[in-house]
């Protein structure tokens, strides 16, 4: 029998990272069986639903590389794929299942289950349903519906016994009929509920494998009833642990960024997202954690998810992230890095090219490319660019003239020392200028006349970049050209 099984999310906007590494798991459980994946809508609670969020989820895993086999927008002889086009579907099996005895109505009124809630408070039982409705003759429930009287669908759960159910990650786990509430099915609007939708929908799509986030767990139980009282063959069972703060806590938005979308904006690359998200929770047989999405799917074992809640650490997301960055290839970076200069305001498009908005200039690839990969080691997110490079865009570079002068050495002896370099760059010329002819005129004259480095070189780099940490002097010089370079050198001398 084919493998088959399915990422189910209720579209709420944004993707968050958790529910993110949960697909990702379902795909790779997916892929490494030859298996089918399939995403199924799960929009009955229709208030959250948030317009265009189908399309905005199809986009983002799309940009991570990940597509399904049969969907809303991929087809599938199985749909609609979309729960809230499922309703007389829904409207069938719950006929069906009420006929067979394994669900029935339920008239209470609100005020009488607030009333009920309460009463249990306070004599500390378990919120439940005290199962009134359970027990009404064919007779009253028939006048009922006669009276229009509103009504849910409860499931009829065995009053006393215990139900065992099987976990593929976590073995046999047994619960006690008597501790499981008799849960609404189908509401009184006559929409189903996540705990009858969720159990018809996979039966009926035929899913071998049902992965999903062990917050389902107290479920589970009920789940099978469910298939036990239709009749049905229920799919395997794998729930996937949270992912948890490194202080334990629940992963939310109060410690920061937690959707897919918040680091796509950030500029971390969507290889880093994958190889960090399969990291938490599952690990590779052998050492080697820098795994691309095709070595993902050979080597992902369902049963290696580890069962313990994984711990989300941003410092590894950034390790990944500038290890990927670093095997850009510059032509690759500069594409990655314009989209983030120009959101920092340092360039605009212009025709086939980008436009410096300090300058005015027309910016050469080359540019581009030069001042891209003289970051591209330090670089952790791609967001981080503007601010790491601005100076090499900016027409006046506005520093303290302090910041010059370099240890013990007075204005005058930075100043003469800036003279001299100027005097000796001025000598290369403009078609061999690269980092070494011009690091060659200068260190070659302080090795000549036995003067120390940094007297030379501190200030040259703070000419040329108004701060006080920056890549090297020369390194700057071949990407400013020779022109803005000595225009920026004679600045320097200007303010001393
Ligand atoms: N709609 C549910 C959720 O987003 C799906 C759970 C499941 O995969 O069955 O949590």
């Amino acid at each position: 029998m084919e493998m088959r099984t399915r990422f189910a999310p209720s579209p709420t906007g944004f993707l968050h990272i958790g529910n993110f590494r949960t697909a990702l798991f379902i795909y790779l459980a997916a892929k490494s069986l030859g298996g089918k994946f399939v995403l199924r809508v799960e929009d009955t609670d229709q208030k959250r639903e948030v317009e265009g969020a189908v399309a905005g989820l199809l986009d983002i895993l799309g940009w991570l590389g990940i597509h399904f086999d049969e969907g809303p927008s991929a087809g599938g002889r199985f749909g609609p794929y979309v729960q809230s086009q499922r309703r007389p579907i829904y409207d069938k099996y719950a006929t069906e299942l009420l006929d067979k005895g394994g669900a029935y109505r339920c008239f209470c009124t609100s005020e009488r289950l607030e009333k009920m809630r309460a009463d249990q408070q306070a004599k500390k039982l378990p919120p439940r349903y005290d199962r009134t409705c359970r027990h009404l003759t064919d007779e009253e429930i028939e006048e009922k519906m006669k009276a229009g009287e509103p009504y849910v669908i409860r499931q009829k759960i065995p009053e006393e016994g215990e139900i065992v159910v099987h976990d593929e990650l976590r073995g046999d786990i047994r619960f006690d009929c008597a501790d499981l509430d008799d849960h609404v099915l189908i509401k009184s609007d006559g929409m189903p509920t996540y705990q009858f939708a969720s159990v018809v929908d996979d039966h009926t799509m035929e899913m071998t494998h049902v992965l999903r986030g062990d917050e389902w767990l107290s479920s589970f139980p009920k789940n099978i009833l469910l298939y036990q009282a239709f009749g049905w063959q229920p799919p395997k069972f794998a729930h996937i642990p949270l992912i948890l703060n490194k202080g334990g806590g629940k992963l939310s938005k109060r410690q920061g960024d937690v959707t897919v979308e918040d680091y796509r904006a950030k500029g971390y690359l969507p290889e880093a997202i994958l190889n960090f998200c399969v990291l938490m929770g599952w690990h590779p047989k052998d050492e080697n954690e820098i795994l691309s999405l095709k070595e993902m799917e050979e080597k992902f074992r369902l049963e290696d998810i580890r069962i313990s809640p994984a711990v989300f650490d941003l410092e590894k997301m950034d390790y990944f992230n500038g290890y990927y960055i670093r095997h850009k290839s510059w032509d690759e970076l500069v594409s990655l890095c314009v989209p983030h200069l120009v959101a920092d305001g340092l360039i605009e498009e212009s025709g086939s090219g980008y436009k410096n908005l300090s300058t005015g200039e027309i910016l050469s690839r080359q540019f581009l490319r030069g001042v891209a990969a003289l970051e591209q080691e330090r670089l952790k997110k791609l967001s981080d660019i503007g601010e790491a490079t601005r100076f090499f865009f900016e027409k006046d570079l506005s520093y303290e003239p302090e910041l010059l002068i370099w240890k013990k050495a007075t204005a005058e002896e930075v100043k003469a020392n800036l003279e001299k370099s100027l005097e000796l760059l001025e000598k290369v010329p403009a078609e061999d200028w690269t980092k070494h002819s011009s690091k060659d005129a200068v260190v070659s004259h302080i090795e000549a006349t036995g003067g120390r480095m940094g007297d030379y070189l501190w200030p040259l780099r703070v000419a040329l970049t108004g701060r006080k940490a920056s890549p090297g002097p020369f390194e700057v010089a071949e990407v400013l050209g020779k022109e803005k370079s000595l225009e920026r050198l004679k600045r320097a001398i200007e303010k001393l």
